[in-house]
């Protein structure tokens, strides 16, 4: 059950808590006035008056220290009671760079208050945990350095995973993944860095690379598809594009300019986007899709089923092609209730005439399955993992076919 915000009353006179205690607990002052005091060599050094609308308490419920002074209630006083709990998971998750400052400010206003006190020592009890948030500070800005590095330098490259057919067996698209490459020739896996890039906005950068390096290998991976399979349809490139990418109309712009000096025909470019984008502010994804969609480019919803999808926006928004997530086509062959659900989302996509993309399919029967499901195309490592560039030429070259069956 979740914390229960709660009141509390004290009489004029009554301690509320006293220096050197332990709490958890700050209180936010709905009525009455409270003395903030100090003991100095026995004898009392009064801090602070407050009243209505003012917290007290709040430091030790922060760092988690002794409580820097006493606090008496000097007429009937009601509080609302703020429990650690309620903001240790926000603190846990906030920037680290900010939950820094916030210790730092803390600590340093921790120790003027000691000097007063005529406590020499430095508040020693939170050094140990600032030491852990000043690591946790550090290791962020070296990331975040890194990865501006890692873009100056042209660390990053695009992989291409095919996306089959699942009737005809043949590659019908691709998507590009991008790799951060390291010295020692591996590779650093997206999930690792994606999430620090959204977060610091260095995402919008690295996401014009991925179109304009994904477009660019294009030209050269439909002509040779050309070239090898004359009479099946050019293979679509469908490019991963961040909510933040979109959340400015500007650079809805810039993604405009990338694919038409591309050359490549838009009806040959698919952007994945994920249910977040659609969820957090519908009105502006609306006109962002809308925006992009002039351009000629299909839209596939990325993941589906993974977030906190309401199931009206699949016809409010201009989607083209339903990528249903890997953890539905796991659990097909898992459970009937799996292989139900995953049923129902290709019949939903199917009657709102969306193409259909199954994802992470590891094994054959996978593919079979959702073929007869209805699904159009599909991807996963049984065709094959995400490829560099040349590889994904050569599996072209290749004349590959992949059969439900085989
Ligand atoms: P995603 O868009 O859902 O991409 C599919 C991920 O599933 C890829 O992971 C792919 O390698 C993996 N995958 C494909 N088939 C299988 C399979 O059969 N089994 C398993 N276990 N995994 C499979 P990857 O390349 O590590 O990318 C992870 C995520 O990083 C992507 O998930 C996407 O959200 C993000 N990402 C990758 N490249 C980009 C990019 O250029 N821009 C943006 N914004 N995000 C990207
Ligand atoms: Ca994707
Ligand atoms: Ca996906």
């Amino acid at each position: 059950m979740p914390e229960m915000i709660y009141s509390k009353q004290f009489a004029a006179g009554e301690t509320i808590f006293s220096m050197g205690e332990r709490g958890r607990n700050a209180y936010f002052i709905e009525k009455g006035e409270v003395e903030v005091f100090i003991d100095r060599d026995g004898e009392k050094v009064v801090l602070a008056h407050i009243g209505k609308g003012d917290i007290f308490g709040e430091m030790s419920m922060i760092d988690d220290a002794p409580r820097s002074a006493t606090v008496t209630a000097t007429k009937d006083t009601e509080v609302i009671v703020i429990e650690r709990s309620q903001v240790l998971q926000p603190l846990q998750s906030a920037n680290p760079m900010m939950n820094l400052l916030l210790h730092v400010v803390l600590t340093r206003f921790r120790d003027a208050q000691n000097q007063l006190s005529g406590i020499r020592a430095r508040s020693a009890d939170v050094g140990n945990s600032l030491d852990e948030i000043r690591d946790l500070a550090f290791a962020r800005i070296n990331s975040e350095r890194n990865l501006l590095q890692a873009l100056d330098d042209n660390e990053f490259e695009m992989h291409y995973q095919p996306i089959v057919a699942l009737d005809g067996g043949h590659i019908a698209g691709f998507e590009a993944l991008i790799r951060w490459r390291q010295e020692d020739g591996g590779f650093v896996s997206p999930v690792e860095f994606i999430p620090l890039a959204e977060e610091t906005g260095l995402i919008v950068e690295i996401g014009r690379f991925a179109l304009e390096q994904s477009l660019r290998d294009h030209r050269s991976l439909s002509a040779t598809f050309a070239e090898i399979c004359p009479d099946l349809p050019v293979p679509f490139m469908s490019v991963n594009v961040s909510g933040l990418q979109l959340s400015r109309l500007p650079e809805i712009d810039i993604l405009k300019q990338i694919i038409d000096d591309s050359g490549v025909p838009p009806e040959h470019v698919k952007l994945e986007i994920t249910e977040s984008l659609m969820v957090d502010n519908p009105e502006h994804a609306a006109d962002a899709l809308r925006k992009l969609k002039q351009t000629g480019v299909s839209i596939a919803i990325d993941d589906f089923g993974t977030g906190y999808s309401s199931l009206s926006y699949l016809h409010q928004f201009p989607l083209d092609t339903l990528k249903i997530d890997r953890a539905f086509v796991i659990n097909m062959d898992k459970t009937d209730n799996g292989r139900r659900i995953t049923a129902s989302i290709a019949h939903l996509a199917l009657a709102l005439e969306m193409n259909i993309v199954a994802e992470g399919i590891e094994e054959a029967p996978q593919m079979a399955a959702l073929c007869d499901l209805g699904c159009h195309y599909g991807q996963g490592f049984h065709m094959s993992r995400p490829l560099p560039f040349p590889d994904a030429q050569a599996l072209i070259e290749s004349n590959v076919r992949w059969h439900p069956d085989a």
